[in-house]
């Protein structure tokens, strides 16, 4: 293909942060895998997953990583983040102290990466209205404060799963292109 002759080449890395059982990987798995777990325990083995993306007919590959866990430890390393894009920060709408956690998950993305990172809020679980703990107007009102891009996601249901990624993955490309 033409990319070949001209060597070009796009592999980004996106990590996925946020408090234990805010949805990571389930997002993750809705996204790569089209899939979703209502039982999953701390995710295994896996470290991340590849998922492509045609972008100005280009092909652009998003590695997304995943914790193992460790974030209930508060134990996510500086290797967690090493050459990271983009960054998913996520809080399940229906649990206020996961959403109190994100200036901490903040602060430690902009300690372990670079300023130009492309960075997500993402409130989870927009499903669970009935039981919503935080409102999009919170939300909203953060992403501003912090100049985060902003969206209400359900791995259960789909909504705006493929929306929030490819928003960060398209942000990464027009960044760097
Ligand atoms: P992680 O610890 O952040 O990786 O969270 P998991 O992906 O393991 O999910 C934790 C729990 O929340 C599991 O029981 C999931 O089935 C559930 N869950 C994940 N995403 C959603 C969602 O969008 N809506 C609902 N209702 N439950 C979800
Ligand atoms: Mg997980």
């Amino acid at each position: 293909s033409s990319d070949e002759e001209s060597g070009e080449e796009y592999l980004f890395k996106i990590v996925i942060i946020g408090d234990s059982a805010v949805g990571k990987s389930n997002l993750l798995s809705r996204y790569a895998r089209n899939e979703f777990n209502p039982h999953s325990k701390a995710t295994i083995g896996v470290e991340f997953q590849t998922q492509s993306l045609e972008i100005d007919g280009k092909e652009v590959k998003a590695q997304i990583w995943d914790t193992a866990g460790q974030e209930r430890f508060r134990a996510v390393t500086s290797a967690y983040y090493r050459g990271a894009f983009g960054a998913l920060l996520v809080y399940d709408i229906s649990r206020r102290t996961t959403f109190e956690s994100i200036p901490r998950w903040l602060d430690e993305l902009k300690t372990h990466s670079d300023s130009t990172v492309a960075r997500m809020l993402v409130g989870n679980k927009c499903d669970l209205e009935n039981i919503r703990d935080v409102s999009v107007e919170e939300g909203k009102s953060l992403a501003e404060s912090e100049g985060l891009f902003f969206m209400e996601t359900s791995a259960l249901d789909s909504t705006n799963v493929i929306t929030a990624f490819e928003m960060v993955i398209r942000e990464i490309y027009y960044n760097v292109s």
